[in-house]
């Protein structure tokens, strides 16, 4: 089993370094790693944030574990070269079209969340958003009208092969949690979603033990902080679930608490912490390593095969927090090592 490790930029390196000792310190059979850079290091090194080599290990690899990117040293460069430009074009060119994001709240960090401690500690919810189609990826540009004003344009549109796919990666997941899928669109408005809407009420016929409900995503937003324990599972497309995902794990607390996956559709995956590169605080020790702690346990459980190790993961991150392990994120005073430490200690 092959796992591309791809550092990136920032904070990326050094929340990487923790999540590998945490794999060493798991010492499982088989499991090598290979590195490879990506992102502004990737640009300053090979000319280009997502170099051939690297694109090669992410594709040879069985999953890869990605950090960061995102560098300010890069930002008068052209849009194409950016370190940015490096996980969109992973997530084109391997398909990644599954974005799981899971937000739960940790019962000892729910004064770190800006919700109220008994609406925060019942999150428990699992956002599956689109991630290869959309407005991202639809004809956009720059263009004058009639009356010589500048206009910019970004077409909307999901066909109905992208909707059932990700609606299957949506009702299996929803099966292996508490059964409750919510999807969320602006049928009311958008055709696009109306599409989406269709397309979900039709593929729910292969999931009947599965119970949908639909929700427009403004309302969506609003119950998301009036009363987040309602939902398992949400699925939404690029746009709504760019938005919606950031508002949820913001509701459990840190950001650098919370793990991602991005599968195609075999169950390979990239797995990353959602935040970025942070270049406020790269270099000092100071970034919390859990996020990607936990993006390697859903990377053993998702594309290893390897249930038991992730949830001893899981697990060990659960016994250091309610032990007391804090980074400055979640009002401590631990290095991104220590709580390094900490996981390991637990495990
Ligand atoms: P960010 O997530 O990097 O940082 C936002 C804030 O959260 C900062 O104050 C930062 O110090 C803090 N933070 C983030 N991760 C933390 C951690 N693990 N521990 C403690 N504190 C943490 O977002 P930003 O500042 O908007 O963006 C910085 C760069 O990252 C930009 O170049 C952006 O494009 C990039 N970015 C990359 C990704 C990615 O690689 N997938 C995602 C988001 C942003």
């Amino acid at each position: 089993m092959l796992v591309a490790l791809l550092p990136g930029d920032g904070i990326g390196p050094e929340v990487i370094a923790e999540a590998r000792r945490v794999l060493d310190a798991l010492a499982i059979p088989g499991l090598a790693f290979e590195e490879a850079p990506v992102g502004g290091a990737a640009y300053h090194a090979k000319g280009h944030p997502l170099p051939p080599e690297t694109l090669d290990l992410a594709r040879r690899a069985d999953a890869i574990l990605f950090g960061a990117v995102g560098d300010p040293t890069c930002d008068a460069l052209e849009r194409h070269l950016r370190p940015e430009q490096a996980i969109l074009g992973l997530r084109k060119e391997l398909t990644l079209f599954s974005n799981l994001r899971p937000a739960k709240c940790f019962p000892e960090l729910a004064d770190a969340s800006t919700l109220r401690p008994e609406v925060a500690c019942a999150i428990d919810l699992l956002i599956v958003r689109e991630l290869n189609g959309d407005v991202y990826f639809g004809e956009k540009g720059m263009r004058k009208t009639a009356d010589g004003l500048r206009e910019g344009y970004d077409i909307m549109s999901y066909d109905e092969g992208e909707v059932r796919r990700i609606a299957h990666s949506a009702f299996k997941a929803a099966q292996a949690r508490r059964g409750l899928l919510c999807s969320v669109d602006k049928a009311n408005v958008l055709e696009t979603s109306q599409l989406w809407r269709d397309v979900v009420i039709e593929v729910h016929a292969d999931y009947p033990d599965v119970q949908l409900s639909h929700m427009y995503v403004d309302n969506a937003a609003m119950q998301l902080v009036r009363n987040p324990g309602q939902f398992d599972v949400i699925v939404t497309g690029n746009l709504f679930g760019d938005i919606l995902s950031d508002q949820a794990s913001m509701c459990v607390g840190s950001i650098g608490l919370l793990a991602s996956a991005s599968l195609d559709a075999n169950g390979k995956g990239l797995y990353e912490p959602i935040h970025g590169s942070a270049p406020d605080i790269a270099g000092q020790g100071r970034a919390n390593p859990l996020a990607t702690i936990l993006s390697a346990a859903m990377m053993l459980r998702f594309s290893l095969g390897l249930a038991h190790e992730a949830d001893r993961i899981d697990h060990a991150v659960a016994r250091a927090l309610a032990g007391g392990a804090r980074t400055a994120d979640i009002a401590g005073g631990m290095s991104t090592s220590e709580m390094g430490d900490a996981v390991i200690a637990a495990l």
